[in-house]
């Protein structure tokens, strides 16, 4: 049903207050304070897309709604799943993430689910930024105590994602369980607890490891593979993945800036050179070997692949997805030769 008046449905503009919890879907990564110190429950609508059990479905229930073909797999599943879950409201980065993301609130909002819009600033100016996340704080209500608690409940979750990032470089974590607990990140599995008691599990166990052996350390950039085994292909094939470019960034692993900074130091984001500095200095420190740039069909981003790969020392792999699902046969011939390549 389509709702005439779609207009309304954005908060931000008549600046409707709740007062109560509401069951927020995520774009992608926000400031996630205020979200949880306002009680709201947030979930990314990433993870219930890639993980459902038919994610295709969700993409081809977008193009059934009018979603052109040739656009972006990702955009037409958060779609899809913001329809389905019945959240209450939509939190939509429309600066610093996908350009696609305005219209996919239009399109939200003309369904009649409710959309909070969200940038980050592109000049990284402090006080835009605290500007922008003053008017989340107000909006979800989320009070002055609650904040302070909030934001160290969340800095010691993502302590423990840190630490997990750490075992990986000491191939103890393998790329996949780094991929899955980074970029859990963005939602805390929407109950920070969980994700805290989960995480710490976890350390304990991968503590008590064998090391992990293989004869490759490879680096994944871009955004989240939409292919759904590539982890796995990768490891069957001798690749330990040490670093997760974006997942990693989602964690905001800058332990000495306070909260909000760590929004700036973020670099997903900004530009391309601001996540370069990150990338090539990560290569060094975790001693990669080669790296696999993930970008996915109809995707803006897919713009910068020539920057990165002229910007980058060494051999840079591009790889393309499209729908959701497991490799197809030439992705994975080609990920096969660059991996002999290298060896
Ligand atoms: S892959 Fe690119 S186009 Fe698709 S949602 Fe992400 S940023 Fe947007």
């Amino acid at each position: 049903m389509v709702n005439k008046n779609h207009n309304l449905n954005i908060i931000f503009k008549f600046g409707i207050i709740y007062g109560s919890i509401m069951r927020i879907g995520l774009t992608t990564t926000v400031p996630v304070e205020p979200i949880f110190a306002g009680n709201h429950i947030p979930t990314d609508l990433n993870n219930i897309f890639i993980t459902s059990e038919n994610p295709e479905y969700y993409v081809e229930k977008a193009e059934v709604d009018g979603f052109p073909y040739n656009s972006c797999s990702w955009i037409k599943g958060l779609y899809s799943v913001a329809l389905n879950k019945g959240f209450d409201a939509v939190i939509g980065v429309v600066r610093g993430d996908c350009s696609n993301t305005e219209s996919l609130l239009d399109f939200l909002s003309f369904k009649g689910i409710k959309v909070i819009p969200f940038s980050f600033p592109y000049d990284k100016s402090r006080k835009k930024l605290e500007d922008e996340i003053k008017r989340f704080i107000e909006l979800l209500e989320s009070n002055e105590d609650n904040m302070k608690n909030t934001i160290d409940i969340v800095d010691k979750a993502r302590r423990l994602a840190w630490i997990i990032d750490e075992l990986t470089l000491k191939d103890l974590v393998s790329g996949l369980e780094n991929h899955y607990y980074l970029v859990n990140t963005s939602d805390f599995f929407g109950d920070i607890s969980v994700y805290i008691k989960k995480a710490e599990n976890f350390i304990k166990e991968a503590n008590n490891r064998n090391k992990i052996e293989y004869n490759l350390r490879i680096g994944y950039i871009g955004v989240p593979p939409i292919f759904t085994d590539i982890y796995n292909f990768l490891e069957k094939n001798g690749v330990h993945v040490v670093f997760n470019e974006v997942q990693r960034q989602f964690s905001m692993p800058f332990p000495e800036k306070d909260w909000i900074d760590k929004y700036l130091e973020y670099t997903y984001p900004y530009t391309v050179q601001d996540r370069l500095r990150d990338i090539k200095n990560e290569i060094g420190k975790r001693k990669i070997e080669g790296i696999i740039h993930y970008v996915q069909s109809f995707c803006h981003r897919q713009i910068i692949d020539y920057i990165i790969k002229d910007s980058i020392d060494i051999p840079v792999l591009t790889i393309e997805g499209n729908r959701p699902g497991v490799l197809d046969e030439r992705t994975k011939i080609r990920i096969e030769s660059f991996i002999d390549m290298l060896l």
